[in-house]
């Protein structure tokens, strides 16, 4: 028997849909209609091999029982060596001595310390949040349906009286050993509860059966789970509610585990727990001061900020709220009194300057012209750009009549060219974040 994973190409972990990808492909290409009069022999055969190998891999069961033993010739329980006992491994793959030896420990004698499953599976939720929600605090309510162990037979599934025998499937152990194959060449053995006995080692007459759970042990529970979101959480967590999960005879309970992420916010960006955000004003406010209703709060409060008149507002400037960011959820309390509640908001403020041509009259220009300062308020400045008057003749002037004046974000793009630097600056870069390479992005 050729490998049938190698047949379809595919991984040997391969998930269903790849399998029904990859079949779709190879019998598209293979399919006897699609080829030339003199290759389609050959297709048939292909096509055969590639039909049979997705019809064992594609069904669970058969492809389990493949898995397992290398075949699917349905006789189950004991791998089936047909004459050469190798003949089953030797299906164009290599398999070292140690494999041979670990397949065939699996059957023998008493399994080493057989790690039974003992707990029921986690429950997995997850949720999106608003920045509303990590402010104020919030409660996330469910409706969970679980099993929870019989009320009316404890989780036997039988009636007071009833005489069970042993489980045949698994001799009374409760657990099947499986042989699983991760890879070719390599098999590795797992417990699984029997289905048969549903892990008991156990089995109930029909009649002898609960009559509340009808001997599955287990009935169903609705309950309304609540998970806590903390005012001032981080914006990505877990929160786990132990032992909410399935309930099941013998075995530790699992959890229900809710995992939440903030979207991003129209207005607001946190940072830690501060918050950042930004406000636009006309050059005017900048100058002269304003009182604005800058931003609506995450809890509903209108902030107004009050900025006294005369006070500048500069490119780059923010305007940092004390104790308006997010609350500070684990608050160690200092020795001195009050610790701070929140963190702080910075608000940007983003400057936009008139249009060109912004004055009514020709007067207005002259008249802010002689308002503001007509000198740079630092003298290094000043002697940095300045250009020697005396030295520079009439002759040595030329008006440059022809510019344009451009945004930072228009200006052209340079590549670096100094490959030798390369080596250090992404060690640099990457390593700490800082160095060559961050001084050298432009953003
Ligand atoms: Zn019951
Ligand atoms: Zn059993």
């Amino acid at each position: 028997m050729p490998d049938l994973y190698e047949v379809l190409q595919v991984e040997s972990k391969a998930s269903s849909s790849e399998i029904k990808k990859a079949y779709r492909k190879l019998a598209l290409k293979y399919h006897p209609d699609k080829v030339s009069e003199e290759d389609r022999e050959e297709a048939e055969i292909k096509f055969k091999e590639i039909s049979s190998a997705y019809e064992v891999l594609i069904d669970e069961g058969r492809r389990e029982e493949y898995d397992l033993y290398g075949t699917t010739d349905g006789s189950g329980g004991v791998p089936n060596f047909s004459g050469d006992p190798f003949e089953a491994f030797n299906s164009g793959q290599e398999y070292g001595a140690e494999d041979f030896f670990n397949f065939f420990d699996g059957f023998g004698g008493q399994p080493q310390g057989a790690p039974k499953v003992n707990r029921t599976e986690d429950a997995q939720l997850d949720v999106k949040i608003t920045l509303e929600d990590l402010y104020n605090g919030k409660t996330i309510k469910i409706t969970s349906t679980r099993n929870i162990i019989c009320t009316h037979c404890q989780g036997t599934g039988a009636k007071k009286k009833a005489v069970h025998k042993k489980c045949g499937r698994c001799d009374g152990e409760g657990t099947v050993r499986k042989i699983r194959r991760v890879g070719p060449g390599l098999v590795t053995q797992d417990f699984t509860d029997c289905t048969s006995c549903k892990g008991t080692g156990k089995i109930y007459r029909t009649k002898d059966k609960c009559k509340t759970c009808e001997g599955d042990k287990t009935i169903e529970e609705t309950k309304i789970l609540e998970f806590e979101i903390l005012k001032g959480s981080p914006s990505t967590d877990t929160i786990v509610l132990e032992h909410e999960s399935d309930e099941y005879p013998g075995k530790e309970t699992g959890d229900v585990r809710l995992t939440y992420d903030c979207q991003e916010h129209a207005v607001f960006e946190r940072k830690g727990d501060d918050l950042y955000t930004k406000y636009k004003i006309p050059l005017a406010d900048a100058l002269c001061g304003f009182t604005k209703n800058m931003v609506k709060h995450l809890d509903g409060r209108v902030i107004s900020v009050p900025i006294p008149k005369g006070k500048v507002i500069r490119p780059g400037d923010y305007i940092k709220l004390k104790n308006e960011g997010m609350p500070i959820k684990n608050q160690s309390k200092s020795w001195f009194g009050s610790s701070n509640k929140n963190g702080d908001l910075y608000i940007e403020m983003e400057i936009e300057f008139p249009q060109d041509n912004w004055f009514l009259e020709k007067n207005d220009i002259f008249k802010v012209k002689n308002l503001f300062p007509n000198e740079l308020l630092n003298k290094n400045d000043i002697n940095k750009q300045r250009i020697d008057e005396n030295s520079s003749s009439e002759a040595n002037i030329d008006m440059v009549t022809d510019f344009s004046i451009v945004q930072e974000k228009n200006l052209p793009e340079y590549q670096s060219n100094d490959d030798n630097d390369d080596d250090d600056a992404y060690r640099y870069g990457k390593d700490t974040g800082a160095g060559p390479q961050a001084e050298c992005t432009t953003q």
